[in-house]
């Protein structure tokens, strides 16, 4: 329970990717606070499964990070019991469209969630673990923040900027015992991965089979998915003390897909 004590705002949880690092994070005696949409009782559940696995208690708070307002609610709500000593910018979208067919609200929804939200988020706790001389600031880009695939520009952009300002991050916080890092995962079996498949069956005239082994795992040697409780596992390193001089990093979980 090494992280007994410690505060941990994971945005995005309720599902997939997050909602491992939540468990993760939890069983590492982690306060956990969870955000994301989903389902009112299912969320009680999973914020009772958390405190009982931390033995400490886990809160739910509700935000669309696609809207500033909501982000700065989320702020306020996270810090009013005290610091938030680890952030997980993990929330994120896709939308899958040639970039001359890409809508504009989508690119600006996109850019709200995945830099914005992770901008004013880091803004607000940065202080607070500086302060403590202790923080963790993870940002869950993607292999598409160092490599592009058609069809993603808004994804891909966002990914690029997010490791972009983690790596600024780490900089900010080297003197004072933050480290900020990006974790880069290839597909990683979630809604967001089953979601974007009929998008492109259609616009690539595929058929189900032909979007799974032509086009999402053509680019990964070990031809399957990751898992997320694979990418919660490397939350969890990162947040132990054997992890503190990795700052600034982006860590592929890919399978081999930018080896390449
Ligand atoms: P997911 O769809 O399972 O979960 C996304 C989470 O974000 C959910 O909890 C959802 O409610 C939340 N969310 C979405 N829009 C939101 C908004 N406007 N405000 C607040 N919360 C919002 O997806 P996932 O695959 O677990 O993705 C998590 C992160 O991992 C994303 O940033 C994604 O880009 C990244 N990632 C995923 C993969 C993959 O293959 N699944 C690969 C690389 C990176």
């Amino acid at each position: 329970m090494i992280l007994k004590g410690k505060t941990a705002l994971i945005t995005g949880s309720t599902s997939g990717i997050g909602a491992a690092s939540a468990r993760a994070l939890a069983a590492m005696g982690a306060a956990v606070i969870v955000n994301g949409f989903g389902d009112e009782l299912q969320i009680a559940r999973q914020v009772a499964d958390l405190t009982e696995m931390a033995d400490a208690q886990a809160r739910y708070i509700a935000a669309d990070l696609s809207d500033a307002a909501q982000v700065e609610r989320l702020i306020e709500g996270a810090l009013a019991e005290g610091p938030v000593d680890i952030l997980v910018n993990n929330a994120g979208i896709q939308h899958v469209a040639p970039i001359d067919a890409f809508p504009p609200e989508m690119w600006r929804k996109m850019m709200a969630i995945m830099i914005d939200a992770p901008f004013l988020l880091t803004r607000a706790l940065l202080p607070g673990m500086k302060a403590a001389g202790w923080g963790r600031i993870i940002g869950m880009a993607s292999a598409h923040a160092t490599v592009a695939s058609p069809n993603k520009s808004a994804y891909i952009t966002a990914k690029h900027g997010l490791l972009g300002m983690m790596r600024t991050v780490a900089l900010e916080g080297a003197q004072h015992g933050v480290t900020a890092n990006c974790i880069a995962p290839g597909y990683v079996w979630t809604p967001l991965v089953e979601n974007q498949i009929p998008a492109t069956m259609k616009t690539r005239g595929m058929t189900r089979d032909q979007v799974l082994n032509d086009v999402l795992l053509a680019t990964t040697p070990q031809r399957k998915f990751i898992m997320p409780d694979q990418v919660a596992a490397m939350v969890a390193f990162l947040c132990t003390d054997a992890a503190s001089a990795i700052t600034g990093a982006n860590l592929p979980i890919d399978g081999g897909w930018t080896a390449q």
